[in-house]
């Protein structure tokens, strides 16, 4: 016998389970089959793809038995693919997803008893804890000769030792404590199963003692049943109109692990040239793994009804990775390699129709203002990812993503913001940057608040790149308003007086900043502020510059703003009647890095910005 100890993060899962799921214990079984059937589908697999395994008799089929005597305990037997004791340690002493193992690290804080977060990842197997005092499992792999027994009370350790199955398959066995004594029940058990696993495509069968009765109605002795519960057909394959709304929830629960709810199911049968089923799911909720690279693929690909494989990330893009469900195919090989997968022209072709119809449906959604919120907040990243890897489906998402504006507090869409556009207006406007307030309350909205133009504001760090990829949305253009004349096509121009007395003005101030910016200008486009920065028209933006920085490029040459000057604002006029040098330089980079601050940079000598205003403070007090 060898006894091991659990890794950490499974006695903080079985810790947190018993404390937040006992509502929900019958969760275990669904758990079981859905593991059984797992392994039922990977033997398939081998079978008819692997000489190996070619010859062996197999009849997929998960059985479960109990004994309601005083000792009460439950079965549930698979003839499936089975472990070895290197399997039963691996599998059944860790967790082994990384996203799943994070989470249950964190959610050990303060989070321990919420029952919402816990229903986001996949309890699995350990959740059979919740009813059992004892657990042992039995199993034989495929093409092995020797069994294993792994045995644990759930509280830290397990013990390994050799074992006897006749044949292959994994046997779990309950030994149920009060709190799932009611499972050790024919009644209990058929509505469970049927309630949460009627979807499995293979044959569930329970065993259980029945009374009979003779004609008399008067009992007459007992007899031994075997009796097929569940419709052992894969859900997808029934027809759609014999599939209710209940079914597909729980088979979504099943290949999701989550709980909740889903926004949308978008289920396809196709006949003709190509054969195929789709069934995906729109979750209600981010996976814990979405912006992880070792994200967990969401799609099972079938070939026929047989599992190819839950690890192929390719079956859909990567923007679509939050999409759950499977593909089933009827005109691939079942011996399909993962090189072959990936080239394959049928699978391409199945992939390319799924894209749009769940783009479709995503449109779909977008109709119920409630729900879509729900989903952009979750999964607006990834349709906005799609923008830039995406160029087949481009007209669709761009319909799909959606912008914070100067337009209230609401999202928009792009074509809500031209159904507002003003008849004189050239362009769509934006403004990027890291933060909505100031984003809101930036000088160089000025101008389009005073021609009623609204401004896209673009707080999200991938916007930038999104933005760059957008040029124009039904032939309106999109145009940056932080770019150097980016006003100069609606804004009134200053007069040749205005210019002529205020040039002595921006001298004074280009003199005094010297080398720090780019060039200084007079602006018509301010109303209330004294003054902004701008980029020049061909430069990075800010975010890009940080963007390149991020991605290693250091050796960028560094880009200079431009400082926009008001002619009318009073503190541009003083500075124009002031001769005291100092003064005058002071005044000048007060300016400008209050401008620099309001367009969300860094000030690169805040002491020297502090001691600046110092000396302001005190000539002013
Ligand atoms: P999950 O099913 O989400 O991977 P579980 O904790 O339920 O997590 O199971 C862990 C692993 O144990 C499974 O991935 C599988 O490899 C193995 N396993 C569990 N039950 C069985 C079974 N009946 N037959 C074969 N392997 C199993």
């Amino acid at each position: 016998m060898s006894k091991h100890t659990f890794q950490t993060e499974v006695n903080q899962l079985l810790d947190l389970m018993i404390h937040s799921l006992y509502s929900h214990r019958e969760i275990f079984l669904r758990e079981l089959i859905s593991n059984a059937s797992d392994a039922l589908d990977k033997l398939k697999f081998l079978t008819v793809s692997d000489d190996a395994y070619k010859s062996i008799a197999f009849e997929p089929k998960i059985e479960v038995r109990f004994d309601d005597a005083d000792r009460k305990w439950l079965e549930i037997s698979d003839n499936g693919i089975g472990m070895n004791d290197q399997d039963l340690v691996e599998h059944l002493g860790t967790i082994a997803k990384s996203g799943t193992k994070n989470f249950v690290s964190q959610l050990s804080g303060d989070h321990k008893r919420d029952s919402n977060l816990i229903g986001q990842f996949g309890v699995g197997f350990y959740s059979a804890f919740m009813v059992s005092d004892t657990i042992t499992v039995i199993s034989r792999k495929a093409t092995d000769e020797n069994a294993w027994q792994w045995e644990s009370d759930g509280k830290g350790e397990y013990a390994i030792t050799p074992a006897q199955r006749e044949s292959f398959g994994t046997t779990i066995r309950l030994q149920l404590k009060d709190e799932g004594k009611e499972y050790a029940n024919r009644w209990t058990l058929e509505s469970t199963i049927k309630k949460y696993s009627n979807h499995i495509p293979f044959p569930i069968f329970l065993d259980y003692e029945a009374t009979e009765y003779d004609d008399k109605g008067k009992e007459s002795g007992k007899s031994r049943k075997n009796e097929q519960i569940g419709s052992a057909t894969a859900l997808w394959k029934r027809p759609k109109s014999a599939i209710k709304p209940e079914e597909y929830q729980e088979f979504y629960k099943t290949i999701s692990h989550d709980s909740g709810e889903t926004l949308a199911t978008i289920h396809t049968q196709a006949e003709g040239t190509l054969e195929y089923t789709t069934l995906f799911f729109i979750p209600s909720k981010a996976p814990l793994d979405l912006f992880r690279m070792d994200y967990q693929s969401g799609v099972k690909l079938y070939v026929k009804r047989v599992f190819i494989t839950d690890d192929e990330k390719e079956l859909l893009p990567t923007y679509l990775r939050f999409v759950r469900g499977v593909i089933d195919s009827e005109d691939l090989p079942l011996n399909v390699s993962r090189e072959i997968l990936q080239q394959n022209k049928i699978l391409a072709n199945i992939k390319s129709a799924s894209v749009k119809k769940i783009l479709s449906e995503i449109k779909k959604l977008s109709e119920d203002s409630e729900k879509y919120s729900t989903f952009w907040q979750e999964f607006g990243r990834c349709v906005k990812e799609g923008l830039y890897q995406d160029w087949a489906n481009r007209e669709d998402l761009l319909e799909l993503v959606r912008f914070k504006s100067t337009e209230g507090d609401q999202l928009t869409s792009l074509a809500e913001y031209k159904t507002r556009m003003k008849a004189d207006q050239k362009a769509i406007y934006f403004l990027a940057g890291q933060n909505e307030s100031l984003l809101r309350n930036s000088p160089l909205i000025e101008a389009y608040k005073t021609q009623g133009f609204e401004v896209l504001l673009l707080d999200d760090e991938i916007d930038e790149l999104v933005i760059s990829q957008i040029n124009d949305y039904k032939e309106t253009p999109l145009k940056a308003i932080n770019k150097s004349g980016a006003a100069d096509d609606f804004a009134k121009s200053l007069s040749d007086d205005e210019i002529k007395a205020s040039e002595p003005i921006v001298n004074k101030i280009k003199k005094a900043l010297g080398e720090v910016v780019k060039n200084v200008k007079l602006s018509a486009r301010l109303n209330t502020s004294p003054a902004c920065v701008v980029l020049d028209e061909n430069d990075p933006s800010l975010q890009m510059q940080q963007m390149f920085k991020m991605m290693g490029q250091n050796n960028l040459p560094e880009i200079k703003p431009i400082l926009e000057l008001n002619p009318a604002h009073a503190i541009i006029q003083k500075i124009g009647a002031i001769e005291d040098e100092a003064l005058i330089a002071d005044a000048s980079f007060l300016l400008f890095e209050q401008s620099q601050l309001l367009a969300g940079m860094t000030l690169k000598d805040p002491s020297a910005f502090g001691q600046r205003l110092s000396r302001i403070l005190e000539r002013a007090i």
